[in-house]
């Protein structure tokens, strides 16, 4: 297996779009928003729609997909209509995922807003329980992704995702998507050979050996601990490109999604550039 290196890709003039971009910039794996990303509901998906996204990936070297969830959703909301709206956008995404065949959805797990973490785990767990007893043959998974731990927002600690799935359960439909930006702001020393190997040691170790199904290779334009999600390219924040040289060749990755969310610059050619720079690394 080799790393399958990727890019968010804009599904701007609808989801089959997606996959040419992703393949002008010669991507094994993309993401995708699977609706706008900036509402809570999104156009029908027409069967058209998945058709042509199914032959435009058989045509492509795209080998590898992920889905990233709005970022309204909040599963821990703690107004019941929030609550709500929350639950039903993460179900109708997980639905659309499941019509075009997105093995992965990524999901921040939510922000408690002053109810506390362990109410907020509660909640998440709940949420997550609820969409997913609707739809039993739902073959998606959630991936929940560690945050930089702004305000209330969980997910900052590897404790804190590993309580979510266990309290879940969701019969293995449950995983982890690592971001090195978030990780590094949360206050993990991952830009180091000695931090990064704690970390994803404790990774494995709390959410199982196949986990994370999936990476987020940002830099972070704030320093260690800073607590603020900013995703920089890559070599021009602090954490410096040791840690994505190390990532892409740790072969205990290779075969999963790693997948660049980098600015894409006044000339749009940011993540270009930033997989240039990953291709350079491996070895
Ligand atoms: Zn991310
Ligand atoms: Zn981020």
């Amino acid at each position: 297996m080799k790393p399958l290196l990727g890019a968010h890709v804009s599904i701007a003039g609808g989801i089959p779009r997606a996959v040419s971009r992703g393949s002008d910039l010669a991507c094994d794996a993309i993401q995708i928003f699977v609706k706008n990303a900036s509402q809570w509901e999104g156009k029908p998906l027409t069967d058209t729609d998945v058709e042509q996204f199914d032959q435009e990936l058989r045509d492509s070297e795209i080998s590898t997909l992920v889905a990233h969830s709005t970022y309204l959703v909040n599963l821990a909301a703690t107004k019941p209509d929030n609550l709500r709206r929350s639950r039903a956008t993460l179900g109708d995404e997980l639905d659309r995922c499941h019509r075009l065949g997105i093995p992965g959805l990524v999901v921040h797990p939510g922000a408690h807003l002053g109810a506390g973490d362990e109410a907020g785990i509660d909640r998440i767990a709940e949420s997550l329980q609820e969409v997913y007893a609707a739809r039993p043959e739902c073959q998606t998974r959630v991936l929940l992704e560690n945050t930089a731990g702004q305000g209330t927002l969980i997910g900052h600690q590897l404790e804190q995702l590993s309580a979510i799935v266990d309290r879940a359960g969701c019969d293995g439909k449950l995983g982890l998507c690592v971001d090195t930006c978030h990780a590094f702001a949360a206050g993990h020393p991952i830009d180091d050979e000695a931090g990064y190997e704690a970390f994803f040691e404790k990774a494995q170790e709390l959410l199982g050996p196949d986990e994370p199904s999936c990476l987020h290779l940002n830099d972070s334009r704030h320093p260690l601990g800073s607590k603020k999600d900013r995703h920089a390219n890559l070599g021009e924040g602090h954490l410096g490109l040791e840690v994505f040289e190390r990532l892409v060749n740790d072969p205990r990755w290779h075969g999963r999604p790693m997948i660049l969310e980098t600015p894409m610059g006044d000339d749009s050619e940011g993540h270009r550039r930033d997989l240039e720079l990953l291709r350079s690394f491996l070895a």
